[in-house]
């Protein structure tokens, strides 16, 4: 029996090992956004497992084309739901970023500026928000001190305030809810860039800011906030989704929709709501309780459904603008009058993407929904093209 060597048979890297799980079949190119938008091999899921074997191996050494490559992944998940192989392709593509940081490459400036942006300011927008304090103010029955907590969120509270004030007036005619005036970014962007050892440090501060105020449960605006919290703290604390505690509401029929809205319908599935928290049902159930709605499906939904390009806003705005587009486009041609979503950057992305298309499709935010059906709010869209 002859005996076969490999070069690589002594290689134990664990990362090297998961990529070896990749057998090229190429089905992740039928999903991987950024391939769409791209077109080209090395920006696709495949292109990305074999670069980042070559950077374990030496083969490659850090370039900014090899940057480009490993950054721009929006960690959608898509590729994953597609895989024959269940490639963790979202742990390769953390784990080459770790280590490209830790090794001192430098992410993509727009991605340095948020982490600097997060760590002094707490928030990913380079400003801190003055409009998340004055929703106390706002908001009837919100108080500073409670056991359960509204996290807003970056982008709704620095832009889109209307949304998260209508949210809680909504929420809190049912539940008693507070909200903190100190608070802070969930800081879930961190690991996600490779700055691993940032986020422990951040999540143990903001963990002792909720303990000294005694909170027991936490209900996020924003899908990403929610999964950090739930999946990446160090804590066991309740946290839910407002669209969850919506859909708890309309099943003990303390929540009914009493307006009705003549309209087509159709839902966005964010990533981090979909694939990454599994929760499809709640605002689809939401959309179909309005009297007068009409539902339908956009081509690529559940765990299917097209990533709006959020995470690549600020370092790949092209990809970004290429991916928001073409959902909002895919709703004219089922001929959706509005497109909902669950997630406040994919609702300003997509609502980007309107504006720039003169799109006759309305973005809305399915907290807009409610209100509204609830007979709360007069009018949607709030945000108008
Ligand atoms: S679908 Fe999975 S196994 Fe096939 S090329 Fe893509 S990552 Fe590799
Ligand atoms: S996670 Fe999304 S962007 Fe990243 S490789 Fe997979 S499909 Fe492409």
């Amino acid at each position: 029996m002859v005996k076969v060597s490999s070069p690589f048979a002594e290689v134990k890297d664990s990362l090297y090992l998961e990529s070896l799980r990749c057998f090229r079949c190429g089905l992740c190119r039928t999903g991987c956004p950024i391939f769409e938008a791209q077109r080209s091999e090395d920006w696709n899921t495949r292109g990305r497992i074999l670069l980042i074997r070559g950077l374990v191996l030496g083969d490659i050494p850090p370039s900014q084309q090899l940057v480009d490559r490993i950054f721009s992944c929006t960690l959608c998940k898509k590729c994953e739901a597609l895989c024959p192989s269940k490639v963790n392709v979202t742990h390769l593509i953390h784990e080459a970023r770790l280590r490209m940081v830790n090794d001192g490459v430098m992410p993509p400036n727009s991605y340095v500026k948020q982490r600097e942006s997060i760590l002094s300011l707490g928030t990913t927008t380079g400003k801190r928000s003055a409009p998340l304090d004055e929703l106390i103010g706002f908001v009837e029955g919100v108080s500073r001190k409670n056991s359960t907590i509204f996290h807003v969120g970056c982008v709704a509270s620095y832009s889109y305030p209307l949304i998260a004030r209508l949210a809680l007036e909504t929420l809190t005619r049912h539940v008693s809810l507070g909200i903190m005036s100190t608070e802070k970014c969930c800081g879930g962007v961190l690991p996600t860039l490779g700055y691993d050892r940032d986020f422990k440090k951040y999540a143990e501060e903001n963990v002792r800011m909720f303990e000294e105020k005694n909170v027991e449960e936490i209900v996020a605006l924003c899908p990403m906030c929610y999964n950090t919290f739930k999946e990446e703290y160090p804590w066991s604390i309740n946290v839910a989704h407002t669209s969850q505690i919506y859909e708890e509401l309309l099943d003990a029929g303390k929540l009914s929709f009493t307006r009705r809205l003549d309209a087509t319908i159709t839902y966005h599935d964010p990533c981090h709501l979909g694939r990454y928290a599994r929760i499809y049902e709640p605002p689809r159930k939401i959309i179909e309780n309005i009297p007068g709605v009409k539902l339908i499906e956009l081509e690529y939904n559940h765990e299917h459904s097209s990533c709006c390009g959020g995470p690549v806003r600020s370092s790949y705005p092209w990809i970004r603008d290429y991916l928001s587009d073409k959902i909002i486009r895919l709703a004219s041609e089922i001929g959706a009058s509005y497109i909902a979503t669950a997630c406040p950057t994919c609702f300003h992305n997509l609502y980007s993407a309107s504006i720039i298309s003169d799109s006759q499709v309305k973005v809305i935010m399915i907290d807009e929904l409610v209100g509204f059906a609830a007979g709360f709010l007069s009018e949607i869209p709030l945000y108008k093209s």
